[in-house]
């Protein structure tokens, strides 16, 4: 018998949704406003998990769910989640047998969707009416707007559905300040009455998205929904929030590199002593973004270690300084804790937003929930 060397142990790179992150952060929301909270779990819950961000939201006391498909939404129902759920966007159809079967709440934006909603003969259907109120996507435009209650209200009285919620959605909330919402919110106290007067009663109506939730309850109404707040992002900027996620990864290989080395593909970058060089197995098909700032760095045993030459498909290299790592010592790429570097670091690193360093983390990452 041949004696094989066992592997390393080394933890494979790991994203880690934090449900304590998640629980603080809607309580900041629950302190914020009077308004119910709708946790919104599109694009898998921010890149965390859409069961286990709602899981964690619900426990915490959000009270509804928003998706944008019927997928996600029948996903959340199979997790055994029992609150109410708004879906709008569509993007797998409207499925008015699923959505009536599964007391999911459709949002509508035109008299085209509502038409195909009703095309399904379910009944028990609950809708809410979607305005644009200033973003010109997919709410329903102002000419429309007539048309789409009366056709709601013909459909509510033949009981083939009933008018659950009226929705607008903020172009400007991450401005922070309550005069750009003033129009918008204008417009839905307008529409509540139209609903009013048509015979749809008074549904729950909501307009704020996280900005808006966290820095103007001018616009709260009856819920507000709150989606990258939950994972630590507050557009408005007004908010310190919690960090909800980690993503880590192992070092794979470590060597000492002599100054004036070129690293990577190209030799963009030439160290400038001798020093370690590790390897950290997630490149931008993980979601490492490929166009980086030089401040761009990783934590390890308590140390940032800045990213040197290019990102590759797979793998970044790290400049570890006087040491060599030890396989499968872990890298700390983001995380709620310092001197790790947060998902607000990458972004600017990454000159982009947190919603697409988190929503960019790809499929071979693995997920866990701590
Ligand atoms: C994404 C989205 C939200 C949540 O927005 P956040 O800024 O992430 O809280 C709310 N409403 C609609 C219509 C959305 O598309």
């Amino acid at each position: 018998m041949s004696a094989v060397a066992a592997p390393a142990r080394v933890q494979p790179p790991t994203l880690e949704t934090i449900a304590s992150g998640i629980a603080a952060n809607v309580g900041v929301a629950r302190a914020r406003t009077r308004a119910r909270i709708m946790a919104v779990v599109k694009a898998d819950g921010y890149g965390h998990g859409a069961v286990a961000v709602a899981h964690a939201a619900v426990a915490a006391g959000a009270a509804w769910l928003g998706t944008t498909s019927m997928t996600d939404a029948l996903q959340l129902r199979r997790a055994g989640i029992t609150v109410p759920i708004l879906t709008w966007l569509h993007a797998d159809g409207m499925d008015g047998s699923a959505a009536a079967a599964e007391r999911i709440d459709v949002a509508v934006g035109s008299v085209e969707a509502l038409e195909a909603l009703l095309a399904h003969r379910a009944r028990g259907l609950r809708v809410h009416l979607h305005l644009d109120t200033g973003m010109a996507r997919e709410g329903c435009a102002e000419p429309a707007w007539a048309e789409l209650l009366l056709r709601a209200q013909r459909a509510q009285a033949g009981g083939r559905l009933r008018v659950t919620g009226l929705m607008g959605h903020l172009a400007k909330a991450d401005r922070a300040e309550p005069a750009a919402n003033a129009a918008a919110v204008q417009r839905m106290r307008r529409a509540r009455l139209e609903l009013l007067e048509a015979g749809l009663g008074d549904p729950i109506t909501h307009l704020a998205a996280t900005a808006a939730a966290l820095s103007d309850p001018a616009t709260h109404f009856d819920m507000v929904r709150f989606g990258a707040g939950l994972v630590g992002i507050d557009p408005s900027g007004t908010t310190a929030l919690h960090g909800a996620s980690r993503l880590t990864a192992p070092i794979v290989h470590s060597a000492l590199v002599a100054a004036d080395t070129p690293v990577g593909y190209g030799g963009s970058t030439v160290t400038r002593t001798a020093t370690h060089l590790s390897v950290v197995p997630l490149g931008y098909a993980d979601g490492i973004p490929r166009t980086l700032h030089a401040a761009a760095s990783v934590e390890v045993r308590g140390l940032r270690c800045p990213i040197v030459g290019r990102v590759s498909m797979d793998q970044i290299v790290i400049d570890t300084g006087g040491e060599r790592m030890p396989l499968g010592t872990l890298a700390t790429v983001f995380g709620p804790d310092d001197p790790a570097p947060s998902i607000h670091e990458w972004a600017d690193w990454a000159g982009t937003i947190p919603h697409t360093v988190v929503t960019g983390i790809g499929p071979r990452v693995r997920r866990t929930t701590a």
